[in-house]
């Protein structure tokens, strides 16, 4: 609308004014809303495809399902997929089979993913590839079946790179096209289930950041980015969600290398961990309170390929002492705050979508 009345000059002193006033208010706003955010109401019935519970030394899941169902009441979560995390053998190996009793209790709020109890650790034992023989695919491709079998809505969490973050939270590398994950992406794809990948991002090997120093990683890690290539080449029909996008420890899970691998493979999804403000992450989805705007361009492009998935950890109220578990938990309220912010910034189609749609597609939910 023109100033009417106005001369050019006034009105470019107006124009001014407005601006360092927007750059004011721009700047306050920075500041508020990473406190402001806390109030931020949930959106109606989410689906959270990535949470964890804990049942401690007791194994008391159906404690760690009632500490689930509290928080995704609060946060408006009306379904979540719990996976076991990637284990190896040096750890109590548990699978998705200690805790589905637990979660059947609670009719629609559940589904689940096996394998990164023992699957995982088959992978990760069997590192040195020229140790994997014909018996060994056989066994491990019949284990995979066994899990769908059992009412599994897809494998996870596997991981290739998995950094040490915490102590008893195990270093775990091989790359993504490792034999008995090609094998595991045949059944998947003969299954029609989705694997959920933890593979921090490497692009072309990188030193440890000195954050990661003191636990059991190594010195020196290894690309990752083209093995994760090449398995999503393999079998295009195998469905992979990486996991953790949004909150990258390394720095190479960018906007810009997620959207050139889906532009490559139409098998490739992600799904979001939403982290606030002081999460000591690169390549935030939310930063400054705001939605990054490589990512919304991302989301934008690519608006069929994204879930939340928020990596909560759910400690049953037996569990006495710590433990890696333990001290995530630590990090669910202000996660799940961040992650229900995070979805009252995205434009409503993209938003739809992220919240439900594909997650009820992909994991092939039952309709409620
Ligand atoms: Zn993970
Ligand atoms: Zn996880």
């Amino acid at each position: 609308m023109p100033f009417h009345g106005t001369n050019v000059e006034s009105r470019s002193h107006r124009r001014v004014f407005v601006r360092r006033w927007a750059c004011l208010v721009w700047l306050a706003a920075g500041m508020l809303i990473p406190a402001a955010y806390a109030q931020t109401p949930a959106p109606a019935q989410w689906i959270d495809v990535h949470l964890h519970l804990i049942g401690g030394r007791g194994q008391d899941y159906a404690g760690a399902a009632d500490t689930a169902i509290r928080e995704m009441d609060r946060f408006g979560i009306a379904t979540a997929i719990v996976l076991p995390p990637p284990q190896i053998d040096r750890q109590p190996v548990y699978d998705a089979s200690s805790f589905t009793g637990a979660l059947r209790r609670h009719r629609g709020r559940f589904a689940w993913l096996g394998g990164g109890g023992t699957l995982n650790s088959t992978i990760h034992r069997y590192a040195d590839p020229a140790k994997i023989t014909d018996a060994v695919k056989r066994d491990f491709a019949a284990a995979a079946d066994k899990i769908i079998d059992d009412g599994a809505a897809g494998f996870g969490e596997m991981a290739s790179l998995h950094i040490s973050a915490a102590e008893g939270h195990p270093y775990e590398f091989v790359p993504a096209d490792h034999p008995l994950f090609l094998v595991l992406a045949d059944v998947a794809a003969r299954r029609d289930v989705p694997i959920d990948l933890h593979m921090d991002a490497v692009d072309g090997g990188m030193p440890t950041p000195t954050r990661f120093a003191k636990s059991s990683n190594p010195p020196q890690l290894a690309d990752t980015m083209r093995g994760l290539a090449r398995l999503l080449a393999y079998n295009p029909k195998a469905k992979i969600v990486w996991a953790h996008g949004g909150s990258d420890p390394l720095g190479a899970m960018t906007p810009a290398a997620i959207g050139r691998l889906m532009e490559a493979h139409s098998n490739l999804y992600v799904s979001l961990r939403i982290v606030g403000a002081q999460a000591p992450m690169t390549n935030k989805a939310l930063s400054g309170g705001g939605l990054d705007p490589d990512w919304k361009e991302l989301l934008s492009r690519h608006p069929d390929r994204f879930m939340i998935g928020t990596d909560s950890f759910m400690v049953s109220a037996s569990v006495r002492g710590g433990g890696p578990g333990v001290t995530f938990a630590q990090k669910n309220t202000p996660t799940l705050q961040a992650t229900v912010h995070f979805l009252s910034l995205l434009p409503p189609d993209v938003a739809a979508r992220l919240v439900r749609e594909n997650a009820m597609r992909i994991y092939k939910l039952p309709p409620k």
